[in-house]
């Protein structure tokens, strides 16, 4: 199983300023020069090297897409979500799909909040003629929503809105396959090589119905649950089924618990659906996960932010814990 981040912020895409780019270069050159170590003759790999291994949130962004991952378990791709991060997902799969003229793979949707499909009408194999590519992508979404999941992503399409409309794609490029889940909804899918996947999906604490999703195969468990804010009392059962013993498990950690409160911000966050590093140590404790990835990531957060909110996990949980970026694969 390989999962790779396309897209990590939560609520709207948040590029990098280019006041905190200049912030972030100045500081490292201030850490270089304080080294020593480089003279005008240091070749440029020898730079470069350096770079890479000083702390990340120093030298690089986590990434402003919204959510969107993929998770391949051999010919099997999920995506999870799509968030502008899809766009990406789209021009890495275009090689394999002129190569092979076929692409399939199936959306596994946590909610339509906007940083969670607003990618959908970017993403490039989505316009690929069918008289020459024979593309096609299953999605799976809830269905006590006010409108369904089809009607969603072709409203966000509807003319005066956007150019080409959702029908006509469905006629003449990717065949779209739309299914309802629900909470305790189980799927299985089988590999070429026979061997199962199994995906749960269980409901989450969030403004309008939302769902986790855990993926296991080949042994493995990826356990994925983004916008969830935690109940006041204890860990829900449905949580724990999803993330229990999962060697990954990647969740939404959009704040501090004092910018929850509003300690700091002064807003609080009650009832906005997002979770704080004291609520992810109490769901772990509980579900005992291996290994932990914080993502949905505050627009407001800038990359030290988001690094504290990772380390402070790790702190209360003792589990290994990192914040997911643009770019980022896991190898289950
Ligand atoms: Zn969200
Ligand atoms: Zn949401």
């Amino acid at each position: 199983m390989q999962a790779t981040f396309w897209g990590v912020r939560g609520s709207v895409p948040s590029p990098i300023t280019g006041k905190q780019l200049e912030a972030k270069i100045a500081h490292t050159i201030h850490y270089a020069i304080r080294t020593g170590k480089f003279t005008p003759e240091t070749p440029l790999e020898e730079v470069a090297t350096w770079l890479h291994e000083i702390p990340f949130e120093m030298r690089s962004t986590y990434g402003g897409n919204t959510t969107c991952l993929s998770v391949n378990c051999d010919d099997i791709q999920f995506i999870l979500d799509m968030g502008t991060g899809i766009r990406e997902l789209g021009l890495a799969q275009m090689s394999g799909i002129i190569k092979n003229k076929t692409l399939s793979c199936i959306a596994l949707l946590t909610h339509v909040h906007w940083d969670h499909i607003q990618g959908f009408p970017f993403w490039a194999p989505l316009y690929l003629p069918r008289r020459v590519f024979n593309c096609s992508c299953t999605l799976y979404g809830g269905k006590t929503w006010d409108s369904q999941l089809e009607l969603v992503l072709k409203g966000q399409m509807n003319a005066p809105v956007f150019p080409v409309n959702l029908e006509e794609i469905e006629q003449t490029s990717m065949k779209l396959n739309f299914n309802s889940i629900y909470d305790g909804w189980e799927g299985r899918f089988e590999t070429r090589s026979n061997d199962e996947v199994r995906v749960l999906a269980r409901k989450l604490n969030h403004p309008q119905e939302t769902f986790g999703y855990r993926i296991e195969y080949n042994g493995n468990v990826f356990a994925f649950t983004t916008d969830n804010e935690p109940f006041a009392a204890g860990v829900p059962k449905g949580m724990i089924e999803l993330v229990k013993n999962a060697d990954v498990w990647v969740t939404d950690c959009q704040y501090t618990l004092q910018n929850y409160t509003g300690e700091v911000g002064g807003v609080p966050k009650h009832g906005w659906g997002h979770s704080y590093p004291e609520a992810i140590a109490l769901i772990a404790e509980h579900a005992k996960p291996k290994r932990i990835i914080t993502t949905h990531h505050d627009p407001q957060a800038d990359d030290d932010t988001i690094w504290k909110i990772a380390h402070t996990v790790q702190q209360l949980t003792g589990i290994p814990t990192e914040a997911a970026y643009e770019g980022l694969v896991l190898d289950l």
